[in-house]
């Protein structure tokens, strides 16, 4: 296990000790850096972490004033973390996002990885990390590692010198300023950047596009009628956990369940759901159901609603299409929340804590690179000589705006052979034909099936990303010339050190 007890972050305990209730320093505005990235969600904290920690000068840029992104401020997510672990119980994803759970549980904040008996089979298991602390804990880490950052400020274009990106240009209060940089990480989610600097990208029409979401909270949910209910109507539920049981099996597993938070996440309630929209109280764009959202500290539930409002058709780099669907979800919101409150068991007295306060975008560009991550790659465990993380996540399930809420895409679904995993290689974060830019987060190169957009996904790429723009610029060489096997190896090492699982898992 990584030591995430970096030099720095001793330097940072010890300052704090010394004067505990004192201002954070105020760091040195400039215009030049080593490494700049643009967007603070989840992969470009990882990234600017990582670059950090490799010795680099960085820079964060973020349009928001808070740092996650679709974690916790279009967030949070229903399951923070899970695929950690393979269907065969393996570790096969750790390093920053590992880090994050461990800082998160030692401060009360986290859950451990929840291998109860239901959910248990599966690499759908949740390692529950509180949202909110989750932020906190980043801004900390920034402080920790040194990364300057420059929030409420939008990054506007790049500049360039040939096919070589070495600057961005940002839109702030300040007016349109202008950045030089060694390397530049595109980590803004839609590749809006990455576009602008001329990168190839693939965007499927609208029509085949998934449907896109707010995402919603409610409290005081009255868990032990919610739980009687699916104790006495175990068939309600869509099928969690390993996939050979028989329904008999699963629901004696559910009879048996102690504490609802063993379920995780409950989609189904089918009879309440066509009781509901026999009497027009429930839309026609998503099922039935929600994720628990913990609150660890109190040990208290909520319920959280990721895919109860989805709009279809809509292009996440279309802005007329956002600001309808960013209508439209709030009119489901409310049918949503009424038809909870009089359908479902336990929440008669159930209340809105928190809505979204955007669309969290399901699907958009990929940006093209260097190696386009395929689904025969995850049907075929592959291994790739420029491996910078696993992954176990089967490519080809999409999400449908219709009753079901999740369908297979026009493709299929492919799983890893065996329940193990495939490699994610670097040459996926290196753009096509441009030079000095890194792309990582959910646009990553990949086909339409094998999006890497989960959260484990993009800290993977985040941190790899990071770690190898600091290296780039310890060694004088581009991004495109670190995929070269002699460099690749020192990636690894670096990733390794930071306690990235690059082999030993199946
Ligand atoms: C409805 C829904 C539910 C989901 N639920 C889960 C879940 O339960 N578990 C899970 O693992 N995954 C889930 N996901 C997926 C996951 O949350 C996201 O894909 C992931 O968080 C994306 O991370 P990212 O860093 O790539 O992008 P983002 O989180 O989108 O971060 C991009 C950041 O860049 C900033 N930015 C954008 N443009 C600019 C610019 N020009 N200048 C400056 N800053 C900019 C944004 O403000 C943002 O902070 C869900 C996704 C959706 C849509």
């Amino acid at each position: 296990m990584a030591d995430y007890y970096s030099e720095k972050r001793r330097e940072y305990d010890a300052r704090v000790a010394a004067d505990p209730m004192g201002l954070l320093p105020r760091p040195e505005r400039s215009y030049k850096y080593d490494v700049i990235v643009c967007g603070g969600g989840t992969s470009g904290v990882a990234a600017a972490v990582a670059a950090a920690r490799g010795g680099a000068k960085v820079l964060l840029i973020e349009r928001n004033g808070s740092l996650g992104g679709q974690m916790n401020v279009s967030g949070p997510p229903g399951f923070s973390y899970a695929y950690l672990y393979n269907a065969r119980g393996e570790r096969v994803i750790d390093g920053f996002i590992g880090e994050t759970h461990r800082r998160l549980m030692e401060m009360g904040h986290a859950r451990p990885t929840d291998m109860n008996p239901y959910r248990s089979g599966s690499d759908y298991i949740f390692s529950f990390v509180d949202p909110e602390w989750w932020g906190l804990l980043m801004f900390q880490i920034m402080a920790e590692e040194g990364v300057t950052l420059l929030m409420h400020s939008l990054v506007v274009d790049v500049i360039k010198n040939g096919n070589d990106v070495v600057g961005v240009v940002v839109e702030n209060a300040e007016g349109r300023v202008y950045f030089e940089s060694k390397v530049v990480i595109e980590c803004t989610g839609e590749g809006d950047i990455a576009v602008r600097a001329g990168c190839e990208y693939e965007l499927l029409s609208r029509e085949d596009s998934e449907p896109q979401s707010v995402c919603f909270t409610m409290d005081g949910v009255n868990w032990d009628e919610l739980l009687a209910y699916l104790k006495a109507h175990p068939d309600q539920l869509v099928p969690r956990g390993d996939p050979t049981r028989t329904p008999e099996e699963r629901y004696e597993l559910i009879r048996n369940v102690k504490d609802i938070g063993e379920l995780g996440d409950m989609l189904g309630f089918f009879d309440i759901m066509k009781e509901a929209k026999a009497n027009k109280e429930w839309h026609d764009y998503a099922g039935m159901g929600f994720f628990l959202a913990p609150r660890p500290d109190v040990d208290h539930f909520q319920a959280h609603f990721q895919h109860s409002a989805q709009v279809p058709e809509i292009w996440s780099c279309d802005p007329w299409d956002l600001s309808y669907a960013e209508q439209e979800c709030r009119r489901q919101i409310m049918i949503a929340a009424n038809a909870f409150k009089k359908y479902v068991p336990g929440f008669k007295n159930a209340y809105i804590t928190r809505v979204g306060m955007e669309l969290r975008l399901r699907e958009g560009r990929r940006i093209m690179g260097d190696y386009v991550l395929a689904k025969a790659d995850v049907a075929n465990s592959q291994r790739f000589y420029d491996c910078i993380g696993k992954n176990t996540f089967a490519a080809g399930a999409v999400h449908v705006a219709n009753n079901n809420t999740i369908g297979a895409s026009k493709e299929g679904v492919a799983t890893v052979p065996d329940r193990g995993t495939y490699d994610m290689p670097y040459r996926m974060l290196v753009p096509r034909k441009i030079d000095n830019l890194l792309i990582a987060g959910k646009h990553v190169s990949a086909e339409r099936a094998t999006y890497q957009r989960f959260l484990q996904e993009t800290m993977v790429t985040g941190q790899a990303a990071g770690a190898a723009a600091a290296l780039c610029v310890k060694l004088g060489v581009t991004p495109r010339q670190l995929e070269a096997e002699e460099y690749v190896k020192q990636l690894q090492d670096v990733l390794r050190e930071q306690g990235v699982i690059l082999e030993g898992v199946h």
